[in-house]
Order: structure tokens, then sequence, then C-alpha cells
């Protein structure tokens, strides 16, 4: 049986950011992706937002490595050409019972270390989007976007420099844990096992499934993941906005929000959905939910505007109606497993922790 120093399992942006933390720290590395490329889940299925890190609860993975992992990605941005924009977002309050919960955002992020935020008033708020109704608006300027595609191939690109290999086609089907490392049975056209001295299990939607097929795995430790499908709709024509603009959280998301790529392309969206299967379809008559979630602060949408664009799926660790989980990040503590780390839950914002993250992985490994 072939042995090698770390299996990552998936190829979405924290398979494959974990994947060169780990090769360039001089470990061999081999990422085993059941798709036929990389990225093709939810890292390709999102806002592509560099978020600065508001939201989460002060103190936890995703406050912590938001902030870190956000400074890290623009720099990494920068350093290899991946294409991004430090564009700034608003959180607008469309309605006077909304400045209280925009204030209390606002103390969230200061006390995350977030400093950067500035209030608008309605005249200043005209003044730099006309088009946007509102009371008041949080101005961030360290929120940005980036092209996801270009983010993963550049961490490839590195990963393989480094010595990682990307296996293709290779779902990791089950497997069982030994005293010096963890078989791993690779599917697909030419099944074989492999043995791993360390396994990072990256497999997004999937993750929960991947640790309960390998033997040794104490299932008590494997948390329950639902799936919280959020659809896009793309707007025909140009946004006459320049900034991310976002109305107050929901309860499951960030709220209908309007993004710009690269292009300009505006799109908005996401939202939340409970589904149980990965099923991406898009509901064109979720058309008429997304106007009207979005006219209360951008009254001049066109009728006809939207177009259905696609779907992402966030897995969860907390049910409808619960508060928000943390990511989480089990290591041999937790599942007494040497040499396995399991990442769960790891939705928004995991495409801007994903450099922060790696890092933590590769420091819990070491
Ligand atoms: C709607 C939506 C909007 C979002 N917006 C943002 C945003 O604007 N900013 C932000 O920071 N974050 C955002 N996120 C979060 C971000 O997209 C994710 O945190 C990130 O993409 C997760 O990457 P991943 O590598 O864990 O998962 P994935 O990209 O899903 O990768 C997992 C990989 O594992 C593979 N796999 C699964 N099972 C197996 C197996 N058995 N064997 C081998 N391979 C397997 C899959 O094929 C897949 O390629 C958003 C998420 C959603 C759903």
């Amino acid at each position: 049986m072939d042995r090698i120093d770390t299996l990552v399992i998936g190829a979405g942006v924290i398979g494959l950011a974990v994947a060169r933390a780990l090769a360039l720290q001089g470990r061999e590395v081999i990422v085993a992706e059941a798709e036929a490329g990389f990225g093709l889940h939810t890292s390709s299925r999102n806002s592509e937002v560099i978020h600065a890190g508001l939201y989460y609860p002060t103190g936890s993975l995703k406050a912590r490595l938001c902030l870190a992992g956000r400074e890290a990605l623009y720099r990494y941005c920068a350093e290899h050409g991946v294409p991004h924009r430090r564009l700034g977002k608003l959180i607008v309050a469309t309605q006077p019972d909304d400045m209280a919960r925009l204030a209390q955002l606002a103390e969230r992020a200061a006390a995350n270390g977030v400093t950067d935020l500035r209030w608008l008033d309605r005249a200043e708020l005209a003044a730099l989007e006309p088009e946007l109704a509102g009371h008041a608006a949080l101005l961030s300027p360290s929120t940005g976007i980036v092209d996801s595609h270009a983010l993963m191939l550049a961490l490839l690109g590195d990963a393989e420099a480094a010595g990682a290999l990307l296996a293709p086609a290779s779902p990791i089907v089950g497997g069982r844990v030994e005293s010096d490392g963890i078989v791993l049975e690779i599917g697909g056209d030419e099944p074989y096992p492999i043995k791993a001295r360390s396994v990072v299990n990256a497999a997004g939607l999937w993750a929960h499934r991947v640790a309960a097929a390998i033997e040794g795995v104490p299932p008590a430790t494997i948390p329950t993941v639902r799936y919280a499908r959020g659809v896009y709709f793309t707007l025909s024509g140009r946004a006459p906005f320049s900034h991310l603009i976002y109305p107050l959280p929901v309860a499951g998301g960030l709220g209908t929000h309007l993004t710009l790529d690269l292009a300009g392309q505006a799109r908005f969206g996401p939202d939340v959905e409970w589904i149980d299967t990965v099923d991406y379809s898009v509901d064109p008559a979720r058309g008429a939910r997304f106007a009207a979630a979005v006219r209360p602060w951008w009254p001049g949408l066109p009728d006809d505007a939207l177009q259905p664009g696609y779907a992402g799926i966030r897995p969860k660790l907390a049910g409808p109606g619960e508060p928000d989980a943390d990511f989480l990040i089990q290591d041999e503590r937790e599942h007494g497993v040497a040499g396995l780390i399991n990442l769960y839950g790891i939705e928004s914002p995991g495409l801007t922790s994903c450099l922060a993250l790696a890092d933590e992985v590769a420091r819990r490994l070491a």
C-alpha cells in the first residue's frame, strides 16, 4: 500500500490553502478531490466578498480567522496577481428601527478589532451613492471582492510548486484508523487504498459523511450538518452603485445584498432556504421575493431586471431559528485520532479566512 505524509480531502479553497501551507512546510501532500477538477462546489458558488469581520461573535474562530485571513488575503492577492478590489461596503438602515441594530453591529465590529468603520448620515449617503435609499449607513472600507477561481488557481500553483499533488476524480469512499496512520480508500475508476500519517478532511458539504466513513472516528464527535441554500439573481444592465450594498443581517445569512464581480456585473443574494440534499437549482419564481427585498434600499430597481443566477449551499452546524454556530476545527484532542483534522461548518467567511485557517490547521498538525 502507498504511504504518504499528508492527505487533504477536498480541493475547494480550504483544502487548497491547507495543501499549500503544509507543502510549504516541506510536507509531502496529496489532495484527493472527488470531482474532475478543483473548486466546483461552495468555493465557486459564493459572493466572492473579502469580509472585514464585523458580524461574528467576538473571540470566535470566525471573527479571529476572518480578520487575520482578510489582511493575509489582500497581501496574497497583490503578490500573486489575483484579481481583487477593496471596494468598500455599505450596511444600510432602511428604516428608523434599524438604527439600533446598526449601532450594535458597529460595537461588535469594534470589539472584533475592525476599527475603520465610518458612520454616514442620510446626506453623506446620498452624496456617495445617489440611488441608495437609507436613513444612515456604516461604511466598511476594508471589505472587498476577489476572483475566487484565480485565487484557487494561485493556491494550487503554490502547492504544486512546493511538491503537492492534486488527484482529481479521487473520491474518498471509506477508511480506517490504524496505530501508525489512517488508511483511506480512494474510489473512482481505479480504486486503491493509501495510508497517510496526517489527514485533513476539508470535504465541505460532505465533511461529516467522510468522517463517518472512516472507522475509528468516534461517531459522537461528528456534528449534524444541515444545508442552507442561497440563490443569486443577476442584474441585467449595470448597477448604479460603486460599493457593495448590504441590508442588516437576517437569520442564517447576511441579508439579500448586492455584490459586484470584478467585471462590474451586479448580483443579488444569497437568500436562505433549508434543504435536505445538495441541489443547486434556482427557482425563477424567487425573483419576485428578491425584488421585494431590494426595493427598500434601491427603489429604482427596474421591473424585470433580475435574472436567475446560481446557487451555493452553506454547511450549517446550527438549524433554523438557532444562533449561527462557529467554524468547527477538530483535532486529536476532540476525536482522539492522531494526525486527523476535521473541518466542519466552513460557511462564510471561509473564503476570506482560507489562509488563516490553513495556518491554524498547519499549527495543529505540527
Ligand atoms: C451562498 C454562499 C455565499 C458565500 N459568500 C462568501 C463570501 O462572500 N465571502 C467569504 O469569505 N465566504 C463566503 N462563503 C463561504 C465560502 O464560500 C466557503 O467557506 C468556502 O468556499 C468553503 O470551502 P471548502 O473548501 O471548505 O468547501 P468546497 O469548496 O465545497 O470544497 C470541498 C471539496 O471537497 C470535495 N469532496 C467532497 N467529498 C469528497 C470526498 N469524499 N472525497 C474527495 N473530495 C471530496 C468536493 O468535491 C469539493 O471540491 C459563502 C458560502 C455560501 C454557500
